[in-house]
């Protein structure tokens, strides 16, 4: 897998350039600056509370959005099972960018952050 931005090799199960933040692709573009990439990535949500990422990804996911959850330290964050640990954030192509951006925004009206959890 490669990044096809800074053109970074990854051994296979890597989704996303931990550098750049990027998909990876299986083979690199042709190195043509005039030419980018019809796709971009743009971070339609950010936050550190799993249960509003839980939302946010809910919303997308019923919206028929694809999207990339990139964890704080660049690695994908995996959903399944996975508890979150830190920032994450939550990538969409741009096209789909201001659909995303204006369904989350709903959210974050309609949902306040959650108090950190209690000490039990
Ligand atoms: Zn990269």
């Amino acid at each position: 897998m490669f990044c096809p931005q800074c053109s970074s090799e990854y051994r296979e199960g890597f989704t996303v350039c931990a550098d750049c933040q990027v998909d990876l692709v299986a083979t690199l573009p042709p190195t043509d600056s005039d030419k980018r990439p019809n796709m971009e990535i743009v971070t339609v949500f950010d936050s550190t509370n799993p249960a509003l990422i839980g939302i946010a990804r809910t919303v997308l996911e019923a919206a028929g959005i694809e999207f990339l959850a990139v964890g704080a330290d660049g690695a994908g964050a995996v959903f399944s099972g996975n508890p979150f640990l830190g920032r994450v954030r939550l990538q969409v192509e741009k096209d789909h960018a201001e659909e995303a951006t204006a369904l989350l925004s709903d959210i974050a009206e309609t949902e306040e952050p959650l108090e950190d959890e209690p000490p039990h």
